[in-house]
Formats: C-alpha cells, structure tokens, sequence
C-alpha cells in the first residue's frame, strides 16, 4: 500500500515536473526570440522628491508581452534570463532602448534622470562597461542622469569582477543605487565602502508602515543609517496617502509607487 502510494506519487511529481520544466524551456525559447527580435520594452514608473513634489527620475522596468501568453512578469523571466547568458543580451538592450528614450525626451526639455536595474550577471560581464560608454555616448545622455540599481543581495556578494565593474562605473560617472535594501544584511560600514549614491528601501516595509510600530521603527533606522553615509533615500512601494505623509515626516528624500505612479509606457507617461 505504502509502496504503491509512494510510486504513484512519484509518477506525479515526475509529470508536474516535466510539465514545468518544458514550459521553462519553452518560455526560455520564446525570451530568446523576444530578444533577438527587439519584442521587449521597458514601462516608466515615476520617482518623485518628497520635498518638491516634482517628478525627478523614473525607473525602466522591462515588459515582455508574450504572443500566447501575454503579460509574463519580470519576476518570472528575469530569473529565467539569469540562469543562462541571456541576462547580459537583456540587459544590454534595456540599456539602450531606455537611455534612447530618455535622452528624447530629455531633449524635448524634460529634466528627468533615469533608473535601470542590474543583474548581477551583468556586473560580472566584461561587455558591461563598454555597453554603457556606448549607451551615453550615442544618446548624449549625462553619466550623472543615469543611475544603476543593484539588489543588495548582489551586492553584497564577494565577487571580485563585481568591484572591479562598479569602480569603474563610478569612474565613468553613473550613479549607484541598492535595491531592496532592508532583505540582505548588510552592514554600516559595507554601506559605506561601497560608495553608492541612493539607498531604496524594500517594499515590504514600506506596505506595513501605519500598521506595523515595527516597520516604522526599521524605516526610521534605515533612513537615519542612509543619511549617516551621504546616500539619498527612496522609499519603493508606497501604495497611499498615509505612507506618503509618513515617509515625508520621517526624512525619507524621495518615493516611488502605485499611489504616485504605476509602470507606464513612456507616450502615455509624457504624450
Ligand atoms: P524592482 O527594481 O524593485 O522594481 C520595483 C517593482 O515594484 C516593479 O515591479 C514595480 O512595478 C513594482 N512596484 C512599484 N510600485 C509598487 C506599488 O506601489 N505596489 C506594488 N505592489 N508594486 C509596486 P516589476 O516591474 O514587476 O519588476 C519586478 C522586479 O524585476 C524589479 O524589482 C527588478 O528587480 C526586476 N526587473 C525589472 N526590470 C528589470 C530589468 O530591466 N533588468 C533587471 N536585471 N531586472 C529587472
Ligand atoms: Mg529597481
Ligand atoms: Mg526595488
Ligand atoms: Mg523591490
């Protein structure tokens, strides 16, 4: 009894597996088309200063609308792209697509500053700097409206390439931003030997605040500890007026979220 149970629920397994891993193959196909045929775009999600009111950055967040499929969330393809080198290729073109339109507009009179995210593949890939040398030197795109933002959890990895790329985008003149912080563990004196320019708070903190003392009490600390090394702070996430006012009341210098602005196409953003 217990055997055949055990083997029937084996076979199961077997086939949800196969069945997952043919959809990751296929998906990974469709990505590798979607890349090569220039299908993926990015959506524009304001950052606004909490002092001024005034839209000051956004940030590209990559879409792919799949033909059969259609919306697939970065969270499910992103990780996808990371596991093979088409990462490098993704990232290489959300590079250019985004710095291209930013410069645009940017030149229609739009004092914007634009943020894209990094993978940590990328930070470890030789054509990465080059990549972005070409990206604002064609576009005419100042290093300093161009920040990167890296997970902390990326970061925090010891990786000597990894230092050696972020050296020499600091040199380059970008800024650096960590992303998520609040989900890894880094420490003061990390914070500050990695010379970043903006700290984003994670978005689950920033969804409990009102709700949770505790939260409130984490934001203040990461704010006060960001301060402390000269990194401007963005709240992620921020879905309400309360948290808005909050997060205002507590210093945080900047935010970002669906009660300020969702991802958007650019003409719908700007048109
Ligand atoms: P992220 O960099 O932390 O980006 C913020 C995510 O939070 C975005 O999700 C955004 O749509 C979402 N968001 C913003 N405001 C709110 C809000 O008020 N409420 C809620 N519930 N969500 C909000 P998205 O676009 O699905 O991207 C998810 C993650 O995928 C990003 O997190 C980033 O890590 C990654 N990603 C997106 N585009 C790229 C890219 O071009 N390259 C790389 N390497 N990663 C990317
Ligand atoms: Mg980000
Ligand atoms: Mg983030
Ligand atoms: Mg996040």
């Amino acid at each position: 009894q217990a055997k055949t149970l055990g083997r029937s629920r084996y076979e199961f397994f077997d086939v949800e597996l196969r069945r997952r891993m043919q959809r990751r193959l296929r998906l990974e196909q469709d990505l590798r088309d979607a890349v090569r045929l220039g299908k993926l775009w990015a959506a524009y999600q304001p950052v606004v200063d909490l002092r001024t009111n005034r839209m000051v950055a956004v940030e590209g967040l990559l879409r792919w609308t799949h033909p059969v499929h259609g919306a697939v969330p970065p969270m499910e393809f992103i990780p996808l792209a990371e596991e093979s080198d088409l990462i490098n290729q993704l990232g290489a073109h959300v590079l250019r697509v985004t710095t291209q339109e930013l410069a645009a507009r940017r030149a229609s009179g739009l004092d914007v500053d634009l943020k894209i995210n990094l993978s940590t593949r990328q930070l470890d890939d030789p054509a990465l700097i080059p990549d972005v040398e070409r990206a604002l030197h064609t576009t005419g795109l100042p290093a300093k409206a161009l920040c990167l933002e890296i997970t902390e959890s990326a970061l925090m990895r010891d990786s000597a390439l990894a230092s050696e790329a972020l050296s020499a985008l600091r040199e380059i003149g970008v800024r650096l931003a960590i992303d998520d912080f609040g989900t890894g563990y880094s420490s003061l004196a990390q914070l500050q030997r990695l010379t970043l320019d903006t700290l984003k708070i994670d978005r689950s903190f920033v969804m409990r605040l009102g709700d949770s003392a505790d939260a409130e009490a984490i934001v203040t600390s990461i704010i006060a500890m960001a301060h402390a090394v000269q990194l401007t702070v963005v709240a992620e996430g921020v879905e309400n007026e309360m948290q808005l006012n909050l997060l205002r009341e507590l210093g945080c210098d900047q935010a970002q979220g669906y009660y300020l602005g969702k991802p958007m196409p650019a003409r719908e953003l700007w048109d």
